[in-house]
């Protein structure tokens, strides 16, 4: 079997996504391509026979783990290398995303084996998608850490984000991370918590985090859960343009075309449109 792209001796490393909770999520082309490779390395083999069992397929399956995957990536690639078909999978999800899978695919692009993905659930765009928030643009950033100091330092990076930010985060460490999200972003930013994803429980909770804290402290958190935060509210500049160009033509010996730049970005206006302001106040000191 191979699919697309150039003939080669090599095989092909599928990078296969599978269910984050629902069985019906699995695609057609996963399954089938599953049961056509000669072997499917796996997070964890005992978790990943159960998936097997309920679609029939009865391929060979190795581990490939956070902990292996160097040295068993040597293996899989001389595999490869002799013209034969492995599949990656992990535990749920989509592979290599904080998920195992990313040195193996590295090894391959790096040897020139081809990689293909067999696209499927990923928990990170699911919840982004029924989030609510702006999608239009966002960044990962996988799970926050588990202790509250680095957690805080990191969150501190989020303070001005303009971009959806989606996170991984544990059911018993919601409150505390939504604890510092209080005290490093303030009580108002607003957030999304999806939890339980394609499975019977799923919940949307959206709010900010003053809300959130108060929704969740009521019961214990249970199950998978997905962190949004929404972009940063855009603050309103202290000056205008007007003011800002004055400020900076007066305080720094910066040539005119530096400043004319920074004031330009800072406040997203054309080069010209701020060389013209530059001008008038220049005739406006002169005096003319
Ligand atoms: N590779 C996976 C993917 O593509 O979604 C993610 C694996 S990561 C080790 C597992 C984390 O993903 C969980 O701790 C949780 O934060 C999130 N997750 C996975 N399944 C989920 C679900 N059904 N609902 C909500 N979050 C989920």
């Amino acid at each position: 079997m191979s699919e697309g792209g150039e003939a080669s001796s090599n095989g092909v490393l599928y990078v296969v996504a599978t269910p984050i909770g629902n069985l019906e999520d699995m695609t057609f082309r996963a399954v089938r391509i599953l049961k056509e490779v000669d072997l499917v390395a796996a997070e964890d083999t005992r978790h990943s026979r159960k998936l097997f069992n309920h679609f029939g397929i009865t391929t060979p399956l190795t581990s490939c783990f956070e902990h292996n995957e160097a040295q068993k990536g040597d293996y899989l690639v001389d595999l490869l290398r002799q013209g034969k078909q492995i599949a990656l999978i992990s535990d749920a999800g989509t592979p290599a995303i904080s998920d195992p899978g990313s040195l193996l695919v590295q090894r391959c692009v790096e040897a020139g084996i081809r990689v293909s993905a067999i696209p499927g659930p990923s928990a990170c765009i699911s919840a982004l998608s029924m989030s609510g928030l702006p999608t239009d643009r966002f960044c990962f950033d996988g799970f926050l850490h588990s202790r509250s100091a680095a957690r805080c330092r990191a969150l501190e990076d989020y303070r001005h984000e303009q971009r959806t930010a989606v996170f991984y985060e544990a059911p018993h460490r919601l409150l505390a991370c939504l604890r510092d999200v209080v005290a490093t972003l303030g009580e108002a930013r607003q957030l999304a918590v999806v939890r339980e994803l394609t499975k019977l429980h799923e919940e949307l909770f959206r709010g900010s985090v003053a809300e959130a804290l108060e929704h969740f402290a009521q019961s214990r958190v249970r199950g998978e859960i997905v962190l949004l935060l929404a972009p940063a509210e855009k603050q309103a500049p202290a000056e205008t343009v007007e003011e800002a160009l004055e400020r900076l033509l007066a305080e720094t010996d910066q040539p005119l075309k530096t400043v004319i730049k920074q004031v330009a970005k800072e406040y997203g206006l054309s080069g010209s449109e701020v060389y013209a302001m530059a001008l008038k106040l220049k005739k406006g000191s002169a005096g003319v």
